[in-house]
């Protein structure tokens, strides 16, 4: 019942539909009424942010949709607005089509058909066969972080019947928003796809939510699936030891009643990749008499206000903070060694109009479906953007669209900056993409608040610091009260700073010394028995976080159904799929703009010739890879 629809007037139904993107009801209205008419609206195909995206043909195209979605949502209210079905499964595929105007491949189908979430639950363990009862209570499962990663297993490993654990070094949940409380934290993903699929009605006010909204979904997740009573917060592992005679991790754990070790079946690590900060060693550091903190570190009592503030470092943290802290700072020095690229997008800070919040509670299944518009669309044609093309030489980009993308930042510069040193100061040497590009508004960004009369920018690098402030690379002195460091994290440190031992007393720093962190699908590794890695080595890019995060913990809970049903000991992969898992990568890799020998960023290792953070798949074969585990590559004992 939708007591809110019932009271609507037609004018507030008519309003509200305006606001809604006509091929998203276009879709939905045909899944809902199988309306023919639905499929034959002509299309025409428009370039929105470099991206292609198909529209209604016309103005009375877009109006006869709207008209349709107008005339359903009336007369489903004049019947009582109750439960209603999503329409017949026969008929999804193709409503999905018509969404996207273009024929979804048959590969994609398995990722697309999750992912609108129709069946909230269909990440979770149906167990293929009764597991023995006294198997299953003996069985154990230890889940490191309880951020995004480990909510979504011990939600899983809940539902699944599988007894576990869950540990946080945190005294709250949320891990990287839980850190990441500075000054204009917000996502760079549709905050509608930046949930899980059981929380696809979860309210969306921000197309990318800022850090507070972020940090409530997490509280929520948490306390609506009542998890937090079972999370032992303030309790960092630092070891695993596998131990072979009994085929269980060994766990060492402090917390606040000091050191705490247990042992477990399987382990899950959820710590994140961007959980450990980076901090740099810059001369001086200690002498500085203020204080000084990394941006992850805010302290909820910094007394910014009207301050003199050092920023250094200006990747995606550091362009975020830098404009919400000119509001407040009396004076901000930016500290910038290697400008990022900048993507304007309109409305990135602003709130989803208020109809599509009404839509969202009162159309059904509108959730269901915005969802797929902003999943499938944002992992397809991103990715075009990120190969390089052999036959293409410019000195500065990879591909035409490459280029097409850096001609449009740079307008972008010289449109907000006018002053051509500025332009020249903000313009990156490496490629469009090489590096994480920032998302920025395209009305106040970085760009804005240098012009401003209280910010500065150095770029002669922070050679040294003092009781009182910076001194740059040009000699030039910066006096500040705080300085804060915007240096991001130890990205590629995989597991970092854990110590952790697998068979025959091999440790994982042991196993990656040779050339990084690597592993099978990105979340197995041979010799680590019964440890998945969520968000491990080769998972960034390709597919959204959550969603990865819920294709890995599936992934581990098929693996562990098998240990329980077979009453096995050990699973793991051999070694053989591991390395052809591997090379496929690396070989995917090398036609990626992050290997482009202009690469500046932790997506690109030097060091090993490799990326150890970057994936090159597309989505459709991410969730092909790891939707159900392949036994044959894996050797369960
Ligand atoms: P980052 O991208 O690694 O940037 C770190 C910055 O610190 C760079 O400008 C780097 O300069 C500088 N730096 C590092 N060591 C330095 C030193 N010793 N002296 C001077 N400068 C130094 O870190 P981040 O900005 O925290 O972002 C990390 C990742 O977090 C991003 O790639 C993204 O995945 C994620 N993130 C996402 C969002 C979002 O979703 N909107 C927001 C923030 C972060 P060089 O480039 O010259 O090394």
């Amino acid at each position: 019942m939708r007591p809110e629809l019932l009271r609507a007037t037609d004018a507030e139904i008519d309003d509200a539909i305006t606001y809604a993107d006509p091929m998203v009801l276009r879709g939905l209205i045909h899944q809902l009424t199988g309306d023919p008419e639905l499929e034959a609206v002509p299309l025409k195909t428009t370039t929105v942010w470099l991206m292609e995206s198909t529209t209604p043909a016309t103005d009375a195209d877009v109006a006869m949709i709207r008209r349709k979605a107008a005339d359903f949502l009336k007369s489903y209210r004049d019947g009582g607005a109750g439960k209603i079905d999503p329409g017949p499964a026969e008929r999804l595929r193709k409503s999905i089509d018509l969404m996207f105007g273009e024929t979804i491949p048959d590969e994609s189908q398995g990722w697309v058909k999750e992912e609108i979430a129709l069946d909230p639950w269909v990440r979770s363990l149906k167990w293929s066969a009764e597991p023995d009862t006294e198997r299953l209570a003996s069985f154990s499962v230890t889940i490191i972080g309880a951020g995004m990663g480990g909510l979504n297993a011990a939600i899983m490993l809940r539902r699944a019947g599988i007894p576990f654990t869950i540990v946080e070094k945190n005294d709250g949940v949320g891990g990287t928003w839980y850190d990441n409380r500075y000054p204009g934290a917000r996502v760079d993903s549709p905050s509608r796809v930046y949930s899980h699929i059981f929380a696809v009605d979860y309210p969306c006010p921000y197309n990318y939510g800022p850090h507070a909204v972020n940090q409530a979904y997490f509280d929520w997740v948490a306390d609506e699936y009542d998890l937090r009573d079972i999370i032992a917060f303030n309790t960092e592992v630092r070891a695993l030891t596998w131990d072979e005679e009994s085929s269980t991790w060994q766990i060492e754990a402090h917390g606040p009643d000091g050191k705490r070790t247990w042992r477990s079946n399987a382990v899950i690590s959820a710590v994140g990749f961007l959980s450990r900060p980076n901090l740099p060693e810059i001369p001086g550091m200690s002498e500085f008499a203020g204080p000084s903190w990394h941006t992850a570190y805010w302290p909820n009592d910094a007394a910014v206000g009207g301050k003199r503030v050092a920023v250094i470092g200006t990747g995606c943290t550091g362009y975020q903070l830098v404009p919400e802290l000119a509001k407040i700072a009396g004076h901000v020095t930016v500290f910038q060694r290697t400008p990022q690229w900048l993507m304007p997008l309109p409305n990135y800070l602003g709130k989803v109009p208020e109809q599509i919040l009404w839509l969202d509670r009162n159309l059904p299944f509108h959730t269901n479906f915005m969802r797929l518009r902003n999943q499938y669309r944002s992992g397809a044609d991103l990715g075009k953007m990120f190969d390089i093309d052999p036959d293409f030489v410019d000195p500065h980009s990879c591909s035409a669209s490459n280029k097409a993308l850096r001609d449009r930042s740079i307008a972008f510069l010289n449109a907000k900056l006018g002053d051509p040193d500025l332009v020249a100061a903000m313009t990156p040497a490496h490629p469009v993409w090489s590096a994480r590009a920032v998302i920025v508004d395209e009305d106040y960004c970085i760009l804005d608040a240098l012009k401003l009369d209280n910010v500065s920018l150095v770029t002669s690098g922070a050679e040294r610091i003092d009781a009182t402030g910076i001194i740059a690379g040009d000699g030039s002195r910066h006096d500040v009260d705080v300085i804060v460091y915007a240096t991001g994290f130890k990205a590629n440190d995989f597991l970092h700073p854990m110590t952790i031992t697998g068979r025959n007393g091999q440790t994982i720093g042991q196993f990656w010394e040779k050339d990084g962190a690597r592993a099978y699908l990105g979340c197995m590794m041979p010799g680590f028995p019964n440890l998945w890695a969520l968000y491990g080595p080769n998972t960034n890019g390709g597919l959204q976080v959550a969603a990865y995060h819920e294709l890995t913990t599936i992934y581990a809970l098929e693996c562990i159904e098998k240990l329980i049903l077979d009453h096995a000991r050990s699973i793991e992969p051999m070694e053989e799929a591991f390395w052809r898992y591997n090379r496929l990568v690396d070989e995917r890799n090398l036609g990626k703009v992050w290997s482009d020998p202009r690469a500046h960023n932790y997506c690109w290792v030097a060091k090993h010739g490799r990326s150890v953070s970057q994936n090159p798949f597309s989505g459709t074969e991410i969730w092909n890879f790891t939707r159900h585990p392949d036994f044959a590559d894996l050797e369960v004992r």
